[in-house]
């Protein structure tokens, strides 16, 4: 069971919709820490709102944590289904008169609230059945379980994040815990929840730090010892507003989808609200020795795609070549229609991937300065490329093959070819090079191009070229 000296951490996600990158960085923070303590890091599915939550949901939930390589430590747990248990806390809490029955009306409430709203103040519940003599209960009316909570006083939040936050009990009403229906609140169930899964630290998004002030009250009435809490500032845009669709893409797997690596996101999300001195680059491993809670920041912080391009390109290049092309098969594995590397495929991907790693910022990019390797024959031109490849480019490429024909095929001896013909014609290398290389690969940028003649072989090489010397 557990080890009671070891903080536990959890991820309660709503499944309402995809794995948000919010959401992501809250799961990498409680993550990194549970890894870094030699903790646990549990999940808990908050599927309470029966209307809104999917398992199409839940299962981009996971699958979006499982690609950022954040694991879990147990079977998650899932809310809705710990409703009875909610239930017993909130029936010990009336039987012990610290929560009431109040019996008062929908019709009756949307009035009071009307009044409060009309004399400017506040809405919220006044308390009406507090006080009131159980045997006043009118019959057959269905009532709600409400917290008797303090009236005095203060409540604090001691947040490692924000500091001390301090509620004034008045300004909190006696929250609802079962609702009339007999169905739990979330405000109770996140409380008996975080409880019975022994969680001992919070790190959440700080639109929960109300939250915590009332969920507190509960815990108090419990008796039971207050979890650490950590309200981290939501992300903002590049533009410092609050994030939105306008900024661009919010679910994890749209940056899978654009070709970041798992990584990279972890550690740019990392860097989202958490700093050591000035590293940018930190991999996990190093984050997993680092991380603590005091260096979480206390204002917001902005997204920086120009940032995320960088890593990217750094872990690409990071990577190892076997490792790449397996991405590289993922990558077009995923698109419609799906592709597969033939083993041709990745043998030459493996002999091209130094030079064409140290260019690629995104897996698309990569892939598709790759595709030339993929299968075999003549390659469609793309418009630059075509524009190369005019009578005069056709006509270097001819005059390029006859020089080559029976020289050894290597990149060096390729290349000496390709100098001798542009000092006989008195024209520059590249104008050799490049009616090569658009022939090659149909396009006009690629990893050096003798290397690639190289890499493809003469049979190959030469059935391409000759394509496009007629
Ligand atoms: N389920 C809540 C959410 O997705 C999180 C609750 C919590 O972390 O306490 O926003």
């Amino acid at each position: 069971m557990n080890d009671n000296s070891k903080p536990v951490l959890r991820f309660a996600p709503s499944p309402t919709g995809m794995l948000h990158i919010g959401g992501a960085r809250t799961a990498l923070f409680n993550w990194l820490y549970a890894r870094h303590t030699g903790g646990r890091f549990v999940l808990r599915i908050e599927d309470t709102d029966r209307i809104r939550s999917t398992p199409q949901a839940v299962a981009a939930i996971l699958n979006g944590l499982t690609w950022l390589g954040l694991d879990w430590d147990e079977e998650p747990i899932y809310q809705f289904a710990r409703a009875d248990r909610h239930r017993e806390v909130a029936e010990k809490l009336l039987a012990e008169g610290k929560a009431y029955r109040c019996y008062a009306t929908p019709e009756e409430l949307t009035s009071m609230r009307e009044e409060q709203r009309k004399n400017g103040k506040p809405v919220r519940y006044d308390g009406r059945w507090r006080d009131r003599d159980p045997a006043d209960a009118p019959l057959g009316v269905p009532y709600a379980v409400r917290l008797k909570a303090r009236q005095g006083g203060e409540t604090v939040v001691h947040d490692v994040i924000q500091g001390d936050v301090t509620f004034a009990n008045a300004q909190l009403d006696d929250m609802i815990l079962l609702r009339s229906d007999g169905n739990p609140t979330y405000m109770l169930a996140v409380v008996v929840d975080d409880f019975d899964m022994g969680i001992t630290h919070i790190i959440r998004g700080d639109d929960h730090l109300n939250n915590a002030a009332r969920q507190m009250q509960i815990i108090e009435a419990m008796g039971w010892p207050a979890p650490i809490y950590g309200h981290v500032p939501l992300i903002h845009g590049p533009d410092g507003a609050k994030l939105s669709k306008r900024h661009g893409a919010q679910a994890v797997e749209e940056y899978r989808d654009m070709g970041y690596l798992p990584e990279t996101m972890r550690n740019y999300l990392l860097r989202l609200g958490w700093s050591h001195g000035n590293d940018e680059i930190i991999p996990t491993e190093q984050a997993i020795e680092w991380f603590n809670l005091e260096a979480i920041g206390k204002s917001p912080a902005r997204l920086d795609f120009k940032k995320l391009e960088n890593l990217n390109a750094h872990y690409i290049r990071e990577k190892s070549d076997a490792v790449l092309v397996d991405e590289i098969a993922a990558w077009i594995g995923r698109e419609t229609p799906p592709k597969t590397l033939s083993d041709l495929a990745r043998a030459r991907l493996i002999k091209a991937m130094p030079p064409l790693k140290e260019r690629a910022k995104t897996m698309g990019e990569l892939a598709g300065s790759a595709a030339f390797l993929f299968d075999d024959g003549p390659r469609t031109l793309d418009d630059k490329a075509a524009k190369i490849l005019t009578a005069e480019g056709r006509a270097t490429l001819a005059a390029y093959l006859a020089a080559v024909a029976g020289a050894p095929w290597t990149a060096e001896a390729l290349e000496e070819k390709a100098k001798a013909l542009a000092e006989e014609k008195s024209i520059k290398l590249g104008a050799v090079a490049q009616p090569i290389r658009a022939g090659l690969t149909g396009r006009t940028t690629s990893p050096p191009i003798f290397a690639m003649l190289d890499v493809l072989g003469e049979a190959e090489s030469l059935a391409r070229l000759k394509a496009f010397t007629d």
